[in-house]
């Protein structure tokens, strides 16, 4: 099962709470109530020495005092005691409880030894003693009494721990009530995190189920963390570019549909007239001609869509060196016999200039560069060929005498099945794909294509190819 965020927002909020309960609720009131006794026994101590020296700096034995001093003793014990909440006891070398400051329920005459017998070893005592005149549990400190280096007694003063451990809790209310505050404070903190991380995700999530439904005119939100920015504009961009791929694939399918339409009804019309007997025996040569010229057209034309859709696919073909100049010299013997027919003269001229690229996509750059050189010339034209190498680049510059293309138009040509003059293009046996191919072609070797033209003067198209350095990496 996957985890949403929200559960884990709910899940870390429910272990802070529970955790921060087990430690105020209870390590909070073991530490205060242990640091409170720390307190408490230190004062004591402090209380029992200073006593010890105003009043026994020098006793020799706690048996051996006169009434007199022994009821005096009592006296100050017992407004010590009203003073500080504690119990003062003077004991004598056996444990034998001597004097008490407490009037009711007194111990004297007791032995501590008989309550607990460990009760002296140590200068503290925390815990139970056997006597229900005693609270159930108690801080004692033990102070010894010395006279002549020898222990002859002991000052005892005990507290009850039940205070103490009252103290504790009132203390420990104080954090419990920071507690909830913090805990109120931490769930808007999160409940802010929330809507400021899930629920701008949540509108992304939304638009992009609207775009993939093809709803483009989904207005996307502005999202308030500026981490989200990249994110609706990749999603923004991938948008428009699967909208104008969704337009440029409708666009294509017509156009193919009509270009493939066209020859067919011609080829259809001619072939119903022969079929029905129509045509008399000395037009049957132009009608024959006709099928034979739309058929090949048909095959260009879906020689040129094959040849497309495998640049579209941008699949890794093989590279060699390429020369240009060879290339150059080889279409313009090809393209001859066509020049001749339009009376146009074809010359090559320029330097060897090496590419490293797909001999087959720089043929096909040439040729139709140099077809529609001779296409779209005039009779007497000429279409110049240049090879040169120059700044890193291998340049290829197809120069013509020919119509020339107007301005407005010069960047429309590249388009697939874009033709200026329709009827002239369509005589000639063009598909309107020519230049579309180049610009793809071009593109695969990363090479920048330039064309400039002035109508009734010519057309120049160049193509720079990065120039072969002998590395393979020289793209
Ligand atoms: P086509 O098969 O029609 O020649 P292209 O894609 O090769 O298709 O060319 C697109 C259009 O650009 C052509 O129909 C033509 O109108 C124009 N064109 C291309 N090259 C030239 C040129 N050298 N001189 C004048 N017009 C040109």
């Amino acid at each position: 099962m996957k985890l949403s965020i929200r559960s884990i927002y709910i899940a870390i909020y429910l272990l802070l709470a529970a955790v921060m309960f087990v430690l105020i609720h209870f390590l909070g009131v073991h530490l205060i109530s242990d640091s409170l006794i720390t307190e408490r026994k230190a004062a004591l101590y402090e209380e029992a020495s200073a006593l010890s020296k105003r009043y026994f700096f020098n006793v020799r034995s706690i048996n051996a005092f006169d009434d007199q001093t022994e009821s005096t003793l009592r006296e100050r014990m017992s407004s010590l005691q009203t003073m500080s909440h504690a119990r003062y006891f003077l004991v004598d070398g056996t444990g034998r409880i001597s004097v008490d400051s407490a009037e009711q329920n007194s111990l004297e005459g007791q032995n501590f030894n008989d309550l607990n017998p460990t009760f002296l070893d140590s200068d503290t005592y925390m815990g139970h003693l056997n006597s229900s005149y005693l609270p159930k549990e108690s801080l004692s400190i033990i102070y010894p009494l010395s006279g002549d280096h020898d222990i002859n007694g002991y000052l005892v003063i005990m507290t009850s721990l039940k205070e103490l451990r009252i103290s504790a809790r009132h203390l420990t209310k104080s954090f419990r009530i920071c507690f909830v505050l913090f805990f109120l404070i931490l769930l808007f903190i999160l409940l802010e995190l929330y809507c400021l991380t899930l629920h701008p995700l949540r509108q992304l999530s939304l638009t992009i189920r609207e775009y993939s439904q093809g709803h483009f005119k989904t207005k996307m939100k502005n999202l308030p963390l500026r981490e989200y920015d990249s994110l609706t504009t990749a999603i923004h961009n991938l948008a428009s570019s699967s909208k104008n791929a969704g337009a440029y694939q409708k666009d294509f399918v017509a156009n193919v549909s009509h270009e493939l339409k066209t020859p067919l009804q011609s080829i259809m019309g001619s072939a119903e007239l022969i079929e029905n007997g129509l045509v008399k025996p000395e037009d049957m040569p132009h009608f024959i001609k006709n099928i034979r010229t739309e058929s090949a057209r048909l095959v260009a034309l879906i020689e040129d869509i094959i040849r497309l859709s495998r640049l579209d696919e941008g699949v890794e073909i093989p590279k060699t060196e390429v020369d240009l100049l060879n290339v150059a010299t080889e279409t313009a013997e090809l393209l001859r016999g066509n020049a001749e027919a339009k009376n146009v003269s074809v010359k090559v001229h320029g330097k060897s200039a090496v590419v490293f690229g797909v001999d087959r996509l720089i043929y096909e750059i040439a040729y139709n560069l140099c077809e529609n050189a001779v296409k779209y010339n005039i009779p007497g034209g000429a279409v110049d060929i240049g090879v040169d190498a120059r700044k890193g680049k291998a340049l290829l510059t197809v120069r013509d005498t020919g119509i020339g293309i107007p301005k407005e138009q010069q960047s429309r040509v590249f388009e697939r099945f874009y033709r200026v003059d329709k009827s002239r293009s369509k005589d000639s046996g063009g598909t309107g794909l020519g230049l579309s191919i180049v610009k793809h072609a071009a593109a695969y070797h990363n090479a920048e294509l330039t064309l400039e033209s002035v109508p009734g003067k010519g057309t120049c198209v160049t193509v720079a190819f990065p120039l072969y350095d002998g590395s393979e990496n020289a793209e």
